[in-house]
Parts: structure tokens; sequence; C-alpha cells
């Protein structure tokens, strides 16, 4: 078992660079865990399934500004580096990238990648310049840890998506290469997912925030009974997240899930992502559950 003094952390990304490229001359693989820090077990899931598979698991730590609109939480987001130490350290990581600002962006985030259609629907719609954002810095990040595999939680799977199309049209040989892994959400005993902003919530926030995996449960039973119209199964998430006053939703869709594209009906065997993204005082959360049509 690692203990905090054991992990390597590394600010600049010509170090990290020396350190994959001796990793490599030895032998081993990569694995990489991009996180914003504040680490929960959704992330340790994350570092352990990586740590299973390669000998050298990095977990890099950046908020990163170019992800947040101009009035969401940079300033306030959860930053604690100790503690994400010592999740790293029990889950197996062995390198933490921490970089500045500076380093990710020495040209001052000029060049930014965009991905058409996926980043501009739902998260998108709702923070324009959020996947632009993410895609530039996991282009970044892969290019300084140079990783076989880097692993991302299904929790938020309009991400794993743009990541995915990003990776394939990249022109990078160390982006290209990269094999993109997508594990299950981790949810608290009460079905919250697990998330550094439920920090932000207040004890009646959690209890009001139940209401979204009971929305996602509530609709995919609905399926599994048969349900496979779109406004039937979106209207029965509205009705239990409407129940809910101090809750306001952005969005309860119904959509085809490798895609996200809206249509009216859905056919035995298509795969259904149902997702949920609300507001809670100043918390926005996302959430989501991928369902096969019977
Ligand atoms: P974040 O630090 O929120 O940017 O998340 C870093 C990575 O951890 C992303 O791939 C997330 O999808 C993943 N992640 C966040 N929350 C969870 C969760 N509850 N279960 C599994 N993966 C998660």
């Amino acid at each position: 078992m690692r203990t905090i003094r054991d992990i390597i952390v590394v600010r600049t990304v010509a170090e990290m660079h020396q350190i994959v490229a001796d990793a490599r001359a030895s032998g081993a693989t990569v694995g990489c865990i991009p996180t914003m820090g504040y680490l929960h077990d959704g992330h340790a899931s994350l570092i352990r399934a990586a740590s299973k598979k390669h000998r050298l698991v990095v977990v890099s730590i950046f908020v990163n500004p170019t992800q947040f609109g101009p009035s969401e939480d940079f300033e306030r987001y959860p930053r604690n580096l100790d503690h994400d130490l010592k999740v790293v350290a029990e889950a197996g990581g062995a390198v933490v990238f921490a970089p500045t600002v500076e380093e990710m962006y020495p040209d001052g985030a000029r060049s930014t990648i965009h991905i058409p259609q996926i980043s501009e629907i739902l998260e998108g719609a709702s923070r324009p310049t959020h996947f632009d954002g993410v895609a530039t810095v996991v282009s970044r990040l892969f290019e300084a840890m140079h990783p076989d595999e880097a692993f991302f939680g299904q929790k938020d799977l309009q991400q794993t998506l743009v990541i995915e199309h990003m990776v394939s049209a990249s022109e990078i040989d160390d982006v290209r290469n990269v094999t993109v892994t997508v594990l299950p959400t981790q949810r608290e005993h009460n079905g919250l997912a697990r998330s550094s902003r439920n920090v932000y919530l207040t004890a009646e926030d959690r209890e009001d925030a139940t209401a979204i995996y009971r929305a996602l449960t509530g609709a995919s039973e609905k399926m599994a009974d048969g349900e496979n119209s779109r406004a039937n199964i979106e209207a029965a998430m509205r009705r239990t997240l409407d129940s809910v006053s101090g809750l306001t939703v952005d969005y309860a869709v119904a959509v085809e899930a490798s895609t996200l594209q809206t249509k009216d009906l859905f056919i035995s065997g298509e795969q259904v992502a149902l997702l949920i993204a609300v507001r809670l005082g100043r918390t926005r959360l996302i959430d989501n559950m991928v369902v096969k049509m019977p």
C-alpha cells in the first residue's frame, strides 16, 4: 500500500514527459485519470481500475479555467491537495500531475479545440464554451502524460463522447493513440452520484437531490415495462423532479445513447441515455443512466 510520501507530485510538462519516458523504457504501460481534484470514490474507482492494468498510473489534478463560464464556480471550486494525495495513494496511483494554469496554457489558451454538434447540445447549450475547454485541456493533458489508456466516468456521459471524438479526430499521435475507457458512475447509498460539487449542498439540498436518481430509475423501470415513447419517458422524469420545490430542471431527456440525438420512439435493443441536469440553489448537478430497450 502506498502512502502520501510515495506519491510523486509533478508540476511541469517537461518533468512529466521524463517520468513517462523512463517508465516506458522499462517496459511499463501508462494509465491516466484526468480530474479537477477534490477526489472522491468515483475518482478512486477509476484509479483502482487503471492500477490493475498499468504499471504507471498518473492522476492529473487541474481545475481547468477554460471549461468554466464567466459566472460559474471556478474560483470557489473545492481544492484539497493533501486529501487528494491520500486518495491517489490508497487507490494505487503513483504520480500526480498538478500543473499551473501557465504551464497548461503557455499561449494563453489562444488555440482551442471545438468538436462540433456533440459539444453544442444539452450541457453545451447550457454552458456554451464548456466542451471546447474540456476537449482542449484533455488533449494537452494527453500530450503531457502520454498515456496508453485514459479512464473517465460515465457520470459525465456527454464529456466522454466529446473526448472520444476529439481523440479520433486528433492529428497528434500521442493523443490519437490513447484508448478511452469509460467506467460506471459511483453513487452514495441514497443514489446521489458522487461529485466534488456535492460539498456545496446543504442537508436539505442533498435530500432534494435524491429525486434525480429516483427520476432516472423510475424512467428506466417504465422502459423495462415496454414504454418506448420519448415524450412519456421524459414526462415521467419531469413529474418526479418537479415534485421537489427546491430543484429547478435544466433538462431531463431521453436520447439515443451514442449520439445524444433526439427521436420520438425507441426500438427494441436500442441503447437510450436518460440525462438530467438540475439546479439546487447555486449548484448545478448532472446525472445519467443508459438503458437498453427490451
Ligand atoms: P472531475 O474531477 O469532476 O472533472 O471528474 C474527473 C473524472 O472522474 C471524470 O472522468 C468524471 O466523469 C469522473 N467521475 C466524476 N464523478 C464520478 C462518479 N461519481 N463515478 C465515476 N466517475 C466519476
